[in-house]
């Protein structure tokens, strides 16, 4: 098993450059993602029956930004007007990059019966809504929920997408994993992609597998990341992320918690997730 597996992460496919928008009324950002084709569960109502495929756009390992389809097809438009780049309008599916936030901080949600050992669900949900004011409800009513399904990896879209949306749960997600990815559905980004993230962090890329440097090469904010660096983050990859030889990709630069753990939101976790809480 490699190290990519071990972390959980939704990795394969070709690597696509495009934009999303982090922010509503912010120009967009340049990513990159990898076209990743997944099984779509989103039509199976029993366990008997085959899910079909779909491919989605997924950045750093675990980010879900929504159809390969549709980032492209933005992507396309942006670089044919490129002076849409820099406007603050938000236009067909940018809407995908944007961070939505969950009403009252109550998330819909539902568990797809092909789904193994749902009680790793369960138990990373107990764990939000003992450390913070985010609750993830029953869904019955109401078009946005979240829907946790059958995967080869861990992933989930940054923030309410409007509608139906994932969380992918592959064998190997831990609880750790799910609390990560519920971080995710909350609007959290990766610690590691904070635009302030090098005076924290070097990335070491001589010990980077070359297919997957893409992941590091990005950085993302969202307007909330104004806290200090928290090397002790749930939401910060491991020191030894999509390593290729098992030496460190990521070296601190200061003292600190060690990088990547994923038992529990840390304290400044909580202090992000309740400042998202307060602007609800
Ligand atoms: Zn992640």
């Amino acid at each position: 098993m490699t190290d990519q597996h071990k972390h959980g992460y939704l990795v394969g496919g070709e690597v696509h450059r495009a934009f999303i928008k982090p922010q509503h009324d912010k120009p967009w950002t340049a990513v990159q993602y990898a076209a990743v084709e997944v099984d779509d569960y989103e039509h199976v109502t029993d366990e008997d029956q085959q899910p079909g495929k779909k491919t989605l756009a997924v950045c750093e390992g675990c980010i879900i930004l929504g159809t390969h389809a549709d980032m492209k097809a933005t992507a396309d438009h942006l670089l044919a007007n490129p002076s849409q780049l820099e406007t603050n309008e938000v236009m067909g599916s940018a809407i995908i990059g944007d961070r939505y936030r969950w009403k009252n901080g109550k998330i819909p949600f539902r568990i797809h019966p092909a789904l193994r050992d749902q009680y790793r669900v369960y138990d990373a949900i107990k764990h939000w809504h003992e450390m913070t004011p985010i609750r993830l409800e029953p869904h019955s009513a109401g078009s946005d929920y979240v829907e946790f399904v059958p995967g080869s990896g861990c992933a989930s879209a940054v923030g309410r997408q409007g509608g139906r949306q994932e969380i992918i749960v592959g064998p190997g997600c831990t609880t750790g994993n799910l609390i990560h990815e519920i971080g995710h559905t909350v609007g959290l980004w990766h610690e590691q992609s904070r635009i302030d993230r090098d005076a924290w962090v070097e990335i070491l890329w001589s010990n980077m597998d070359p297919r997957y440097s893409h992941n590091f090469e990005q950085h993302i904010t969202d307007g909330i990341d104004l806290n200090y660096y928290d090397y002790g983050s749930i939401m910060h990859y491991p020191s030894n992320a999509f390593s290729r030889n098992g030496q460190p990709t990521i070296r601190p630069r200061r003292n600190g918690p060690e990088m990547g753990q994923r038992s529990g939101l840390s304290v400044g976790d909580i202090a992000a997730v309740r400042a998202i809480c307060s602007r609800i």
